[in-house]
Formats: C-alpha cells, structure tokens, sequence
C-alpha cells in the first residue's frame, strides 16, 4: 500500500519504520522529526495524503489532530482511509470521522495500547473505531504495527475503549501505590505483599506485571528510578480525556475524577513530571495523612 504517516515521534516513527519494513511505500511529514529509515519524507503534510491509499495520524492531542485533518482530508483520495492511532477525546475522533465522509473517505479511530516498546516491536493492541470496511481496509496494517486488533464499534468506540482502559489503569496504580505505602507503615515486607496479593483477590496488571516498588516483581520503570515506561503526565491526559467524557455523557465517575485531582497535583504542583507514573508510590510513602 501507499501510505502517510503524520506525527513521527516516540510512538509514531516506530510504527511507520515497521511498515516501511514490511514493504508497503511510507511518506512520512513531522512539523519536528525527520523520518526514520525507511520512510520518504513530505515537503509538507498533503505531501503525505496526496495519492495515498490510507494516511495514519500519530498526534499529541484531538485539537491538532482535527487542524492536520481539515488539511490533509481535503488532499486525499476517494475511497482511501484516515486512520488516526492518536489518542484524543472521543468528540475530536467523531467529526474527524464525519469530515472524512463528508470527503468520500472512511475514517477508523484506533487508539493504541502497548508503548514505546510495542511501537517499536510492532506488538501494540489496537482499538478501534470505524465502519466495518474502514477496519477491513486497514486491518493488514494493524496486523504489522500489533499483535491485537479489537472492533469496538462505530466512530469514536476506539476512544472509548482507550479512555475507559486508562481511567481503570490510573485508579488501580493509585491503589496498589497506596496499599504498599499503608503496608510500609504497618511493617509488612514489601516483596511479602507481592506474594500475596499477586495470586489474591487485589492482583492486577498493575502489581503483577507493572510493579511500582523497586526490587519487587518483573522489571519495570520503578526499578530504573521511575523513568517513564508512562509518564505521569501522559496518565494525566488520558484520564483528563475520560472525565471529559464522562461529563458530556453523564457517566457518575468518582474514582475517575479523583484519580484525575491525585494525578495533576503530583504532575502541576509536584515531582511527578517526567517521572513514570508508578512514581506515586514514593509519593505516598512521603506523605501523612491528611
Ligand atoms: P510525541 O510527542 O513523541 O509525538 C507526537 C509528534 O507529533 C511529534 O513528533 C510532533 O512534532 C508531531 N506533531 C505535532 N503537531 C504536528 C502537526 N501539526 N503536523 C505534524 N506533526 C505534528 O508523542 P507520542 O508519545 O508519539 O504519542 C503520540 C500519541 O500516542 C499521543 O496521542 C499519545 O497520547 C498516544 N500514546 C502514547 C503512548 C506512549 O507511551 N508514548 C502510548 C499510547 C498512546
């Protein structure tokens, strides 16, 4: 296929370089990054539309995401895919998608789980959102870039998907963080907490796999001094996105919404910038109760 990549950093160049290596033509455009081998760079962004079969976008937030569409639709040709892998608000994905019918395009919304690590070993989980042709379409492409692609439903379910898997994974890093600071207080061993509740009833990805004490379970950021792995502030844009929409659809989301306040102290008013998010831990262990 002929394809567009828009947006090639951290998760962006990765996925365009495995498509490049899988042998499909890629033409890349950044406003900041050259693009990775492989990949053909574009003057400019209909550079990256003009003529292609499916143009993906990999973009910071749904505010750029809509201004690079309004660009790129109109260059585009009939019958080809938008697929934005980007995550943003749900609303953002839905007029994307109704701009590009408006163009005679399908549009699939597939937010990504998985990394920089997924992205470069093409092992990420797709999401998404779009008419059945539009997942059909792209499919191929998924099955390079991941390991897993779900069809979650029409236009912005990818999203949905996303923000709801995120807003649980905020919650439960809160938690875990919390407990093994309570159990630092009443003495209990760390790796001891692990044993137990890594095959009880309070084990997750979180603690199972994701460990936020350092030294305890697999590897993870905690053992290399909280370097993101995901950085706080990333969590913080994703469950800012979920209670986004919980407010426009009505959802009662109180975890959410104070996962949400727990997350922008520790990146707006804290050390947590930078640092992975598992780094709440040490932020409860130097706290008392309030
Ligand atoms: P990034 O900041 O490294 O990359 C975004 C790229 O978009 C940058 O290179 C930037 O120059 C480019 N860009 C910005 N405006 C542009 C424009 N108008 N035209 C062309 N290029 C433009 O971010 P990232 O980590 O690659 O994340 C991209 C998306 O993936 C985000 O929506 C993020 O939430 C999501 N995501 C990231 C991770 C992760 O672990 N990093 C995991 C899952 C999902």
């Amino acid at each position: 296929m002929k394809i567009g990549f828009i947006g090639l950093g951290n998760m962006g160049a990765p996925m365009a370089a495995n498509l490049a290596k899988a042998g499909h033509e890629v033409t890349g455009f950044d406003i900041a990054n050259t693009p990775p081998e492989g990949v053909h760079a574009a003057d400019a962004v209909t550079g990256a539309a003009a003529d292609m079969d499916v143009v993906i976008t990999m973009l910071p937030n749904g505010a750029i995401l809509q201004s690079v569409a309004a660009d790129v639709i109109p260059a585009m040709t009939q019958g080809a895919t938008f697929l934005d892998c980007s995550t943003v608000d749900v609303e953002s994905a839905r007029t994307v998608a109704d701009m590009a019918a408006a163009a005679g395009l399908m549009a699939v919304d597939a937010p990504v789980s998985g990394g920089i690590g997924g992205a470069a070993a093409g092992t990420l989980t797709f999401m998404a959102g779009g008419s059945d042709a539009g997942f059909a379409a792209v499919s191929p492409l998924f099955d390079i870039m991941g390991q897993k692609a779900v069809h979650c439903g029409p236009s912005g379910n990818g999203q949905a998907a996303k923000i709801c898997n995120n807003m649980i994974l905020g919650v439960t890093m809160i938690g875990t963080c919390e407990a093994f600071a309570l159990a630092d207080k009443l003495g209990l061993d760390r790796q001891k907490m692990f044993d137990v509740v890594s095959t009880s009833s309070g084990y997750s990805w979180v603690m199972n796999a994701y460990c936020p004490a350092p030294g305890v379970g697999p590897q993870s950021p905690a053992d290399n001094d909280y370097t993101p792995g995901f950085a706080s502030e990333l969590m913080l844009k994703d469950l800012r996105l979920s209670q986004q929409a919980a407010e426009a659809s009505d959802a009662d989301t109180p975890m959410g919404a104070r996962a949400t306040e727990l997350y922008a102290d520790f990146v707006e008013q804290e050390d947590g910038l930078g640092r992975d998010f598992s780094a709440m831990l040490p932020r409860f262990v130097s706290r008392r109760r309030r």
